[in-house]
């Protein structure tokens, strides 16, 4: 009699990672099952209000997790089919080459990866179209070398931001243009997907022209009848066998009910912090500190980049509408002054009153908020954290997740902020009024200060690394656990360092390197 519920292949978590991996594997002809703790993203006008999305946090989860103080932590991350690339700023970029291997940063070392960038560089490439990514090869001074060249061209710059860049290459610097995963066909606007709108950073896409893993991954593959997706499918736990080599059972809670479930190969893809909740959630006498946890790494070693808004708030008005499409590298490795890395710089999405009314009252007093969402610019700033051992995820006696995160490496990020502020005090006269707009440039965080805060977690990574040491590493050079013969990890928990550029173009090539590894292994 056929097991119904045995799968050739079980993924767990259909974001970056477990949506690409699925269109990877559906060709196969295998019985894959994707098993997704949240639903379809629902659409509905409130998809693109920016009150409903950044007041009322509509579509964020209402679990509560604790730091390491035991205070509450309300994540900002989301769970649905598609899981927060159905959210994010679709900025897709490619690790540079350097991030491959040990980098001394001025906090300490960015460890290297098991793999070269060559090794990954034709999955970035089948990621770029697998994901509409556009972008102008070669504008980016740090940008490593590719085999072909973006699939479509890049995202026009809207004036102020053209005057932006153009001011920027004036003061010697290579400004570029982001590469964006958007459907927008800028020579056909009639015919285009993407509208271009203002709401599309940390919002879902009304008209479905994001490059999102839901789009791009996990509707193509649900066209092969041998994939099933069950929804609202929480997997618990899972079980190994008496040796611990198998995983043998997939414990999922789905409508109130258990299920067991079970695969010749599990793939857990929850994201950096679910996973390795779910990993030490499942242990058993044979993995007692945790299922494929021998190293004691799994939950260990988050990232989540060391990351700030800043706005830049001027008269000159900023009637841009899409935002996204400027960014600077030059400092990505330092500077002629600073021989250790900075990071990089690049935009949200146009902050307006709802959004600033979210996050920081009190920036520029007597500044009315709707007046300075319309005059601002809103840079986003990234710098490397690196991966220290007590920065974890644990969980409680109730079994509550509990991030614990120090800062570390900040010194090159506050020096890349000075260096901003440096920037923007040499901008030329206002197109609009003709004279020097710049007033100054104010910290701003949705919270405090200028750093994007704790519950921040859009960058999640390195909880279960790859390494070729089963002493200091969870998962094989092929994302296999050393511990355990029949589970692969395919989301951001990987990373053993981070770069600082945006992680999720990066996973989804490598769930690409992972599937055509599984595809081998499958025969
Ligand atoms: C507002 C925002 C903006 C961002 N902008 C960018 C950007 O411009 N560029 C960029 O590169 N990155 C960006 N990111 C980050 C990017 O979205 C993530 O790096 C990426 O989605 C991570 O992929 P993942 O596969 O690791 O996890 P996710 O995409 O988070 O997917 C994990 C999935 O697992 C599911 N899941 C979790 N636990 C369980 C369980 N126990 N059982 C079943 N299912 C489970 C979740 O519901 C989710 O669907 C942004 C993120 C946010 C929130
Ligand atoms: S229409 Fe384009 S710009 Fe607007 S949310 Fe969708 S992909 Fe983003």
């Amino acid at each position: 009699m056929p097991n119904d519920n045995h799968y050739d292949i079980i993924i767990i978590g259909t974001g970056a990672g477990g949506g690409t991996l699925a269109s990877r594997l559906a060709p196969t002809g295998k019985r894959i099952l994707l098993l997704e703790r949240g639903n379809y993203v629902p659409r509905e006008k409130e998809n693109w209000s920016s009150a409903a999305v950044n007041l009322q946090a509509r579509y964020n989860t209402k679990e509560v997790w604790k730091d390491r103080e035991g205070n509450d932590l309300h994540p900002h991350t989301n769970y649905y089919v598609g899981g927060n690339t159905k959210f994010y700023g679709a900025a897709l970029f490619r690790l540079r080459r350097e991030d491959f291997r040990e980098i001394r940063h001025h906090g300490g070392v960015s460890p290297a990866w098991p793999i070269s960038y060559d090794e990954l560089e034709p999955y970035y490439t089948r990621a770029e179209n697998q994901y509409h990514v556009h972008g102008n090869r070669g504008e980016d001074p740090t940008e490593p070398t590719a085999r072909c060249p973006y699939p479509h061209p890049a995202v026009s710059h809207e004036p102020r931001l053209q005057q932006l860049a153009d001011d920027f290459a004036r003061q010697g610097l290579q400004p570029f243009h982001t590469p964006l995963g958007i459907m927008l066909d800028e020579s056909a606007p009639h015919k285009s997907r993407c509208i271009r709108c203002s709401t599309c950073d940390g919002f879902p896409c009304l008209v479905q022209a994001k490059s999102d893993a839901q789009v791009l991954g996990v509707d193509p593959a649900l066209t092969f009848p041998n994939v099933t997706l069950m929804t609202d499918a929480y997997v618990e736990r899972l079980g190994t066998s008496l040796s611990g080599r198998e995983i043998t059972r997939v414990r999922v809670r789905r409508n109130g009910e258990q299920e067991e479930l079970s695969a010749d190969i599990v793939v857990v893809s929850c994201g950096a912090i679910n996973s390795a909740a779910l990993l030490l959630r499942s242990a058993n006498d044979a993995h007692p500190n945790g299922l494929a946890n021998s190293s004691g790494v799994v939950g260990r070693h988050y990232m989540g980049h060391v990351n700030s808004v800043l706005m830049a708030v001027s008269k000159c008005p900023n009637p841009t509408i899409f935002q996204k499409t400027l960014s600077i590298n030059d400092f990505y490795f330092g500077s002629s002054e600073w021989q250790y890395p900075m990071g990089h710089i690049s935009f949200v999405g146009k902050l307006d009153r709802d959004a600033l009314l979210a996050g920081a009252p009190a920036i520029a007093p007597g500044f009315a908020l709707e007046l300075m969402g319309q005059h601002s610019l809103d840079f986003w700033l990234t710098s490397e954290d690196l991966p220290d051992p007590e920065n974890r995820v644990t969980l409680d006696r109730s079994g509550n997740i509990v991030l614990s995160y120090r800062p570390n490496n900040e010194e090159g990020h506050k020096r890349l902020t000075a260096k901003l502020k440096e920037l923007m005090k040499n901008q030329t006269s206002c197109p609009v009024h003709g004279h020097d707009c710049h007033q100054g440039l104010f910290a701003r965080s949705l919270y405090t200060g200028a750093r994007i805060p704790l519950a921040g977690v859009a960058h999640q990574n390195g909880t279960i690394r790859f390494g070729l040491d089963p002493k200091t590493s969870a998962l094989d050079a092929t994302c296999k656990a050393h511990d355990v013969d029949n589970l692969y990890v395919v989301d951001g928990s990987f990373f053993p360092s981070s770069g600082a550029v945006n992680p999720a173009l990066t996973i989804m090539a490598n769930a690409l390197r992972v599937g055509d590894r599984l595809i081998e292994r499958m025969g």
